[in-house]
């Protein structure tokens, strides 16, 4: 069977017809096979949807309980006949309840990673190499630029920061869902244990990682402090609001922000970021490469990001490779309201 006999980009999104569903669709479908709980993969008003646990609980969550007509919780490793193809979740190593999605049909498989990441990540499932004829990248970060570096030096940077300036706050900015609790669990491993403090907008997201047994330590709202109180603290909110008047109630803040662009200095230059934290929770060109490497697949579909380099760097290992030109997916590394302010 030909791969684009199996899954399809089409308007709403990723199609496996023989399979009768969409895979993370961006308009309303019948059925939704949906990767990962952010907002631009995961969204509202389908019938069905067949997900991970976390994934249904996040989007119950940001949505409510009438998101979906049904849902079905599927876990790793599992196998459901979908039509005449087979669903198979592998994690994807991106946040937690992150999945690869493996579409068989007669003896050809096709990935559908979503977003991934092969660095180590304390708050969800390692990502899984899966053998497959066809496997379908994202490309955030597809230009040989962007080598991310091990994330827990950039946490060791801001306690640095810390230990420096006590009588100043340390405000960092990460996207609510996956990136704020994976710097938690960093400050944690590197044995900060001091109360980090949360954004109102991060706190029911942050609780439900926590009651899924993501170990995050002692976190208190921000609302409420004094401001004196705040001195010597690391709070974490949204992107957005560490360049607000929401900043006004720290003392002397130092501002970061943690996120694989901050490899472009530029960026954080221009955001008034004073402290840039290489984290990202997508792989970077080296963790693409040698994933695409790995899985074996002889044919590559690239989407959402910088399609163009990986596509030639796919081509200048003879395989057969070319971008799939999905539309509606954002950049979770920035938040949306950042990008419209940026526009
Ligand atoms: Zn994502
Ligand atoms: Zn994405």
């Amino acid at each position: 069977m030909r791969p684009h006999d199996i899954l399809l980009p089409v308007a709403a999104g990723l199609c496996c017809k023989p399979g009768g569903f969409h895979i993370d669709p961006v308009r309303p479908v019948e059925r939704a096979v949906i990767t990962h709980g952010h907002s631009d993969h995961a969204r509202p008003g389908h019938g069905a949807v067949l997900a991970t646990q976390e994934t249904l609980d996040m989007m119950r969550l940001r949505y409510g309980d009438n998101f979906a007509r049904s849902t079905q919780a599927i876990r790793y490793g599992e196998e459901i006949r979908l039509g005449d193809v087979t669903v198979k979740f592998h994690p994807a190593g991106h946040v937690l309840g992150s999945a690869q999605i493996a579409v068989s049909c007669k003896d050809t498989c096709i990935v559908a990673s979503g977003d991934y990441k092969d660095a180590t990540d304390p708050t969800c499932a390692p990502f899984e190499v899966v053998p497959c004829d066809v496997f379908i990248t994202e490309a955030t970060f597809g230009l040989p630029v962007f080598r991310h570096g091990d994330a827990a030096d950039e946490v060791k940077k801001l306690l640095a920061s810390v230990a420096l300036f006590p009588e100043r706050a340390h405000l960092v900015g990460a996207y609510s869902l996956g990136k704020a609790q994976r710097v938690i669990a960093l400050l944690r491993e590197q044995g900060y244990d001091a109360p980090v403090y949360l954004h109102g907008a991060m706190e029911e997201i942050t609780h439900y990682y926590q009651s899924r047994g993501i170990a995050l330590g002692e976190l208190r709202p921000v609302k409420g402090m004094k401001k004196a109180d705040l001195a010597g603290t690391i709070a974490l909110a949204p992107p957005q609001a560490t360049s607000d008047i929401w900043t006004r109630r720290f003392p002397d803040p130092v501002t970061a922000f943690a996120s694989g662009w901050m490899r472009v200095r530029a960026r954080a230059r221009q955001r008034g970021i004073e402290l840039p934290l290489v984290i990202s929770d997508h792989a970077d060109w080296d963790g693409l490469t040698a994933t695409i490497a790995a899985t074996g697949a002889g044919e590559v579909w690239v989407t959402h990001g910088q399609e163009d380099a990986l596509v030639h760097w796919c081509k200048s290992r003879g395989l057969a490779a070319r971008p799939l030109d999905l539309v509606g997916y954002g950049d979770e590394e920035e938040s949306e309201a950042v990008a419209a302010d940026e526009a």
